[in-house]
């Protein structure tokens, strides 16, 4: 869950690079909406006024390097444009005034830059001069519309390193673990089987983050020793049934083997050309183990069938059984030791059962050349529970337990990622403090903390503060616990959909004291308008515990005397949002006219 969450989350910079991005655009059309837009925000005019010229050029370097420096560590984060980050720079270059950004401190943007440009643009005085009046003359015709936004002082240095997808290179707190984990998965760098393991740990205490950088350090290694080991990584919540997971691992193999055969072949191929040539072939046939030009044939031709048979797996479509047996060739095709890291494991348990466990864990006693060694990671410590006895003692056979981190060990870890994400004194000294606490609220989830500081510095930054305050800590709190309601509402099965609306609608039409009954008349009414099955009132109860239980509503019972006992439910989540993201579920979309059902309550 946690990783999709961090992917999938609609990120609030990306619309911010995005419209830094297009500032130039912009700026070239002066157009009667730009000028409306600025009239809204009188201190934008007003600094542009007072001294135009200075402004202008100020603003020309903040937007310089602004743009091109989030985009040039965008691109480094992911690794995957770099050619965005060169074509924005070098677009850039032109206006490049050679003293400003002399006196600019060195940044990874400016590297990058320089780089991007070469020597020749930074070093022609007359070209970056033209190129400097240039920009004075397009920045008149702009309205400024982004040019106070970009003139602020960054907060932030690197704030990739702040997101989820960074693995650090330093995993404070985490080396009792990680050292457990090499001390088992040595074995496989001598050759051996290692013992299966098991982690066990909540969200946010460092799970993946170790194990990644436990993999690094194991296939890096075995590089240098040149011993057969490979780490294989999944992550179930993405690959979640047995198919896809033996078509993954399959997949891997088979590519990994025709890279193999395709080196060997060349070398094959040059043999037999070297043979062909030579004048006594026996000579050239001496250092390898075939001894005739017949032999190099046959080994080609053999290696060649073995390519073509190697077929990978479809996405879908084929029999369990024949996945199964691709991926036990695929990987007993060479020797080696193969550790299968299955992170959020019980996510594929819950999903699809332990087959797929019981399977890869029988494995062994049936290859010929290779082993295979389980890691599995899992968030859920009781999922062993659903196990069949024979996968829990296979897969337990070492367990490591990742515990929560506490308040200090998060301030740690997030003074460690700040002193990379944020400008120098950008944060004052009680932000890492107050989201250390905040984040050991949520058993100690460094993820949060993570999370709360990058929120808290892009509302700095939007709010062109200086720096990071113990208030944008706040709000970014609010923020973030919002986010997570929308979430957690938006994915509500439809009943509890309904039931959480019919307590809206009678909040907001001042009703207090709402009860299990009233909640009932109205959830019955909005179900027949929408044509949903009706359910019991002990079922629509037990919906509302549920509500109760996510932090939705508040359920408390009360006694009413003689009339028995009731549950009087409050909202505990901000009505309007709420209401909102239910109303974007197109069933409840359509419900219209929601006022008469509360009012035909006042009327019965
Ligand atoms: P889990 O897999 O246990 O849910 P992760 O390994 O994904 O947790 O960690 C969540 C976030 O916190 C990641 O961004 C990770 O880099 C960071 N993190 C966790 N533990 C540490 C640590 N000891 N040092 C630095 N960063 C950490
Ligand atoms: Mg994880």
């Amino acid at each position: 869950m946690e990783e999709a969450e961090s992917t999938s989350d609609a990120d609030p910079d990306t619309t911010g690079d995005a419209g830094a991005g297009t500032a130039e655009n912009t700026g070239d059309s002066g157009t009667a909406e730009n000028a409306a837009i600025t009239d809204e925000f009188p201190v934008e005019t007003g600094t542009d006024e007072s001294d135009p010229s200075a402004e202008s050029g100020r603003n020309d370097a903040a937007r310089d390097t602004d743009p091109s420096g989030t985009d040039g560590l965008t691109a480094d984060g992911d690794g995957t444009s770099p050619s965005d980050s060169s074509s924005d720079s070098s677009s850039s270059s032109d206006a490049n005034s050679p003293s400003e950004s002399d006196s600019d401190p060195v940044t990874a943007a400016d590297i990058d830059i320089e780089e991007s440009i070469g020597p020749s643009a930074s070093g022609d005085d007359s070209k970056t001069d033209l190129g400097l009046d240039e920009v004075v003359l397009d920045d008149d015709d702009s309205q400024g519309l982004f040019d106070d936004l970009l003139s602020g002082e960054p907060i932030f240095e690197n704030k990739e390193v702040l997101r989820p997808s960074y693995t650090p290179h330093e995993l404070p707190h985490r080396t009792e673990q990680i050292n457990q984990m090499a001390t088992i998965l040595v074995s496989a760098l001598r050759g051996e089987t290692p013992s299966n393991i098991l982690i066990y740990g909540k969200t946010g205490t460092g799970k993946t983050a170790s194990a990644k950088f436990v993999s690094q350090e194991l296939e890096s290694t075995s590089k240098k020793y040149d011993v057969p080991c490979e780490v294989e990584y999944i992550n179930c919540e993405v690959t979640d049934t047995q198919y896809r997971v033996l078509a993954q691992l399959a997949n891997k193999f088979i590519e990994k083997n025709q890279d193999v055969i395709d080196r060997r072949l060349s070398d094959l191929n040059e043999l037999r050309s070297e043979v062909v040539d030579a004048a006594d072939p026996a000579t050239t046939l001496a250092t390898t183990d075939l001894e005739t030009i017949d032999a190099v044939e046959d080994r080609i031709e053999e290696l060649e069938d073995d390519s073509e048979e190697m077929e990978s797996v479809p996405m879908t479509g084929w029999p369990t059984d024949r996945v199964y047996s691709t991926f036990f060739d695929a990987v007993d095709y060479e020797e080696r030791v193969v550790v299968i890291m299955l992170d959020e494991i019980d996510k594929l348990v819950e999903k699809s059962g332990d087959d797929t466990l019981y399977n890869l864990s029988r494995m062994n006693s049936e290859l010929n050349n290779s082993r295979i060694s389980i890691m599995g990671i899992s968030n859920d410590l009781k999922f062993t529970d659903f196990l069949d006895p024979r996968v829990k003692s296979s897969l337990g056979e070492e367990e490591i337990v990742f515990p929560p981190y506490d308040a200090n060990q998060l301030r740690d870890i997030l003074q460690h990622r700040a002193n990379v994400a944020f400008k120098k004194d950008a944060l004052t000294d009680d932000v890492i403090p107050l989201c250390a606490a905040f984040a050991a609220q949520e058993h100690g989830d460094a993820r949060r903390a993570l999370d709360l500081l990058r929120t808290a510095g892009e509302l700095a930054e939007r709010g062109q503060a200086d720096t990071v305050e113990e208030s944008h800590v706040r709000k970014a709190q609010d923020k973030i616990e919002l986010d997570r309601v929308v979430e957690v509402v938006r994915t509500l099965p439809t009943q509890s959909k309904i039931v959480l609306f019919a307590t809206i609608l009678l909040e907001k039409n001042g009703v207090r004291n709402v009860n299990t009954g009233e909640v009932f008349n109205i959830y019955k009414r909005l179900c027949e308008e929408i044509d949903a099955d009706v359910l019991t009132q002990r079922r629509v109860t037990d919906l509302i515990s549920e509500l109760d239980m996510l932090g939705i509503v508040n359920a408390v019972v009360v006694s009413k005397g003689r009339y028995g006992r009731t549950k009087e439910i409050s909202l505990s989540v901000p009505i309007d949002e709420t209401e909102a993201v239910l109303l974007s579920d197109s069933r409840l979309g359509d419900i219209e006219n929601a006022q008469p059902f509360v009012q035909a309550r006042f009327d019965n």
